[in-house]
């Protein structure tokens, strides 16, 4: 079945999985296997070779794992994917094939909290580095780009702070300067933003979230769009040149699998962030229903955003879907079906109305997640911004007095009214 042609919905339910041509099963297997019987030693010797696709062992590949990557590579109109353990690995993943030793990124100062920790901390001990930039500001953007810069970040719609990123914007300036811009898709999901149209090579996402949708599984998937000219520079050696963790392994040569391959046979082999069946097979299910969840999804979010604006208690609402939010104009154009179902309210009564209102919520969840059918809320600046400098939550849209609220697919009048019981409690 040729994907290109294919609508989003046929998509979800069909692409990656053919019926098990051994049994006819329909859904697709969660196959529970570690290794795979070769044919014979000619067939083992032309996968190791990567002459041949197939499987091997499953930390490289499995084909319930590999089916879900596919899926999500078809959604995002990319070229090839891989599943990982986490959002987090798959940031991880992505850059893996593109950094060394004193190479940096240049990421967007609004990002997951999470992200902002992984990358000015915790990647520092491979020797790359991460500079933060207001991305609305291109000349901060270009400025900050230097000979070691090998990658541009940032997220379709930055969380906390419904904040959305002018993906053509820098994906211009990261073709001028021969790097990759990576996107974090994972708020947006395909459905309502495919990056790569925009100009991205590489997207993330954190499966964990609306592409799982149920708060079931904890995994990642990076896709590439298979468009970038690896070899067009000495900056990627890993990709353009012999790779020695592969025996000599050119993978440009693979044309527009280079990336996928290279994330497979030596990412996935040596760093082992490999996602289990199980999980894939949840993910899987919850993809079948994606574009159903996230129109209402974003319906009941832009409902909600609107009764709040008018709330006597809330100070503001950054839903980028609302008119009076200053990334309303852009928002039509990146993610013109909605600008998701994630934004924050700052409350008049600052601190503790947050910390009242999240304990009076019922319908509520307050969790550390987001993305879940189930309407959830957090208080950033105690909790998933927590580790960061007073300065830094103010730039992630996490101040002391904002509360995040991932809207679910419940019906809106019940969304509604537990916040209305909730904010007239926390006064
Ligand atoms: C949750 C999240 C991550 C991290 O994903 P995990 O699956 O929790 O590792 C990264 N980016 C964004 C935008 C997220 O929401």
């Amino acid at each position: 079945m040729s994907d290109q042609t294919k609508g989003f919905d046929t998509l979800a339910v069909h692409a990656g999985y053919e019926p098990d041509p051994a049994t006819g099963a329909r859904q697709v297997p969660i196959y529970q296997s570690t290794a795979y019987v070769f044919k014979d030693a000619d067939h083992a010797a032309r996968l190791f070779n990567l002459e041949e696709v197939g499987f091997i062992y499953s930390r490289l590949t499995n084909p319930t794992v590999g089916a879900l990557a596919n899926r999500v590579a078809a959604l995002e109109g990319a070229a090839g994917g891989i599943a990982c353990s986490s959002g987090h690995a798959a940031q991880i993943m992505a850059l893996f094939p593109l950094m060394g030793p004193g190479r940096n990124i240049v990421a967007s100062s609004r990002l997951y909290g999470g992200t902002i920790t992984q990358f000015s901390q915790t990647i520092r001990r491979f020797g790359w580095s991460a500079t933060f930039v207001d991305t609305d500001d291109l000349d901060a953007v270009e400025a900050a780009i230097d000979d070691d810069t090998r990658a541009i970040f940032c997220e379709t719609i930055a969380n906390p702070g419904g904040y959305v990123t002018d993906l053509d914007a820098l994906a211009k300036i990261a073709d001028r300067h021969g790097i990759p811009l990576i996107v974090d898709n994972t708020t947006a999901t395909p459905w309502l933003c495919r990056p790569i149209e925009h100009g991205a090579t590489l997207v993330v996402h954190s499966a964990t979230k609306y592409l799982t949708g149920n708060g079931t599984v904890t995994g990642g998937i990076v896709v590439d769009s298979g468009k970038f000219d690896w070899a067009a520079s000495d900056k990627f050696p890993s990709l353009s040149q012999p790779e020695p963790a592969y025996h000599g392994v050119k993978f440009s040569g693979l044309g527009s699998m280079a990336f996928t391959f290279h994330s497979i046979a030596v990412g996935l082999r040596d760093l082992g962030m490999t996602m289990n069946p199980q999980g894939a097979h949840y993910t899987l299910m919850g993809i079948e229903t994606l574009g159903l969840r996230m129109e209402r999804h974003v319906a009941n979010a832009r409902k909600v955003a609107e009764w709040l604006e008018g709330h006597d208690a809330v100070e503001a609402v950054t839903y980028a879907g609302l008119p009076s939010s200053p990334s309303y104009e852009r928002a039509q154009r990146i993610v013109p079906k909605g600008a998701g179902a994630l934004f924050t309210i700052a409350l008049k009564g600052g601190y503790d109305a947050c910390v009242k209102l999240v304990g009076a919520l019922e319908l509520f969840s307050h969790v550390a997640n987001l993305g879940d059918t189930r309407s959830l809320v957090i208080h950033p600046a105690s909790t998933t911004h927590r580790q960061l400098e007073a300065e830094q939550q103010m730039k992630a849209g996490a101040a002391p007095n904002v509360v995040r609220l991932s809207i679910g697919i419940e019906d809106v009048a019940d969304i509604i009214a537990d916040l209305e019981q909730a904010l007239a409690k926390a006064g």
